[in-house]
């Protein structure tokens, strides 16, 4: 087969390699200048790393990633280290990411510590049975098997944070499939995840896979069912181009792909338009010293306790900052829908929105440790799962022959997730090369 890839992320990479593995052509069309989408990273001059545009880690039930990281010969590159994950309770904050951490915790009576732990148990080791969860909103599971308490003081701050308006529509298989992936020791790699995928992107090169970068595609039509000739139009800094091939693959957001292939059948159209999801707002700020000096690398932070964002997270906490020039990493992220006011903010806007709350971390801030921001914005960051979930997402074989989809919509019950985007990419390769 002559196949096409739309997107040199994890599913499109994952998959263009075991295409090439299986014999085929493959050409991928990556809109960027590099592979990596969503987890892609940056670099400065004086940096041995790069940084995530958004903040990554691993898990270490993240077989896939560990599996294709072998195959490519940089598993040895993947390491994991045990950083430390807290949440705000009144005022302060405490560690919640292992068993011991949540029985020394303050905010809960030994009492509403029993239901809270055998709830957790349940999901974690006994129970796999996502399709019976997904009946019920987390909300409405959590606060009746959970206990009241527990939930309002542990879950439902994370929930609200994460979605919103809609926190309460969510469904409880995607809170079982946080706590049941969870590792507390994280993982990254080497160099950081562009790295990663600098070393899988240069693997599928190796392979003979053809990566064209800085290279839209504007519409995939397929010009004769019979023969099954699927015409790519794509838009790159020199040329408009079209290009045909048998078998195409696109790995963008529900959203663009409905656009691009307007030929699919109305019901596949309306189910990918249906998908819901939230985008991402992220403030690096790169200090000269420590931000935490008690070391927390991730920082929950709910929103009714006035922060401007979800989630504090101090990458050097993580990562040693000597790979960053002896720089201070600090993410500060919320998700959102792309009508909020973070998305038509000027970059300066936002990050003098957002830096006055640094003092919370460290009462002692000033902003002249600020040595440098950026800010990164995406409109499709976190699919949004709601009550029998299941039964809505498309399928990666499109109603049109040749046509597939993959993206991070469907990676259900699993929440979105490089390891996920692996697992998919290499499941939709088998799925177009058993036709
Ligand atoms: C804020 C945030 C935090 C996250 N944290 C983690 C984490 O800690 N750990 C983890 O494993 N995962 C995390 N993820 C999820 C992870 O990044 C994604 O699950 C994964 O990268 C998805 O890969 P993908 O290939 O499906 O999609 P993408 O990464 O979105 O790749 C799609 C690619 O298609 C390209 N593209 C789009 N349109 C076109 C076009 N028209 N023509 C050509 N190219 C196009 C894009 O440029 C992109 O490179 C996080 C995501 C976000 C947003």
């Amino acid at each position: 087969m002559n196949v096409a890839i739309i997107g040199a992320g994890a599913t499109g990479l994952a998959a263009a390699h075991d295409l090439l593995k299986a014999g085929h052509r493959v050409t991928i069309f990556e809109a960027n200048d590099k592979p990596g989408g969503l987890a892609a990273g940056f670099k400065m001059p004086h940096w041995e790393w790069s940084l995530e545009k958004f903040y990554h880690h691993w898990f270490e039930s993240d077989a896939d990633v560990l599996k294709l990281a072998d195959e490519i010969g940089a598993r040895d590159r993947v390491i994991f280290k045990r950083p430390v994950t807290v949440s705000y309770w009144n005022g302060r904050f405490y560690p919640l990411d292992s068993p011991a951490a949540a029985l020394k915790f303050p905010g809960l009576p030994l009492a509403a510590k029993i239901p809270f732990g055998l709830a957790m148990i349940y999901l974690k080791y006994l129970t796999s049975n996502w399709r019976a969860l997904e009946r019920y909103t987390a909300h409405e599971w959590a606060s009746r098997w959970m206990g009241r308490q527990a939930y309002e003081v542990i879950w439902q701050p994370l929930l609200e944070g994460k979605f919103g308006d809609l926190y309460q529509q969510v469904n409880m298989a995607w809170l079982w499939a946080r706590i049941k992936a969870r590792s507390t020791r994280l993982g990254t790699f080497v160099g950081g995840f562009q790295a990663f995928f600098d070393a899988l992107a240069a693997r599928v090169q190796a392979l003979g896979g053809i990566i064209q970068y800085s290279t839209r595609a504007e519409e995939l039509r397929i010009e004769n069912a019979e023969s099954k000739t699927w015409c790519v139009r794509t838009l790159s800094q020199f040329s408009i181009l079209n290009s045909q091939f048998d078998v195409v693959l696109s790995t963008t957001s529900p959203r663009l792909m409905a656009k691009l292939a307007p030929q699919l059948p109305p019901d596949y159209l309306s189910a990918l338009n249906a998908l819901q999801s939230l985008g991402a707002v992220v403030v690096i700020f790169a200090l000269d010293r420590q931000l935490d000096r008690q070391g927390y690398y991730w920082h929950n932070l709910p929103k009714s306790a006035g922060f401007p964002y979800l989630a504090m997270c101090e990458h050097t906490n993580f990562v040693e900052a000597e790979h960053f020039g002896g720089q201070h990493l600090i993410y500060c992220g919320d998700y959102l829908p792309t009508s909020h006011p973070y998305f038509s903010m000027t970059e300066g806007e936002l990050r003098d929105a957002f830096l006055p709350s640094l003092a919370h971390f460290n009462p002692q801030f000033d902003p002249s440790w600020v040595q440098d921001a950026w800010v990164f914005r995406e409109a499709y960051a976190q699919p949004v799962p709601f009550v029998n979930h299941s039964r809505h997402i498309p399928s990666v074989k499109t109603p049109l022959p040749g046509l597939f989809f993959a993206s991070m919509s469907q990676v259900y019950p699993w929440d979105r997730g490089t390891n996920y985007a692996i697992k998919l990419g290499r499941e939709t390769a088998a799925a177009m090369l058993a036709g």
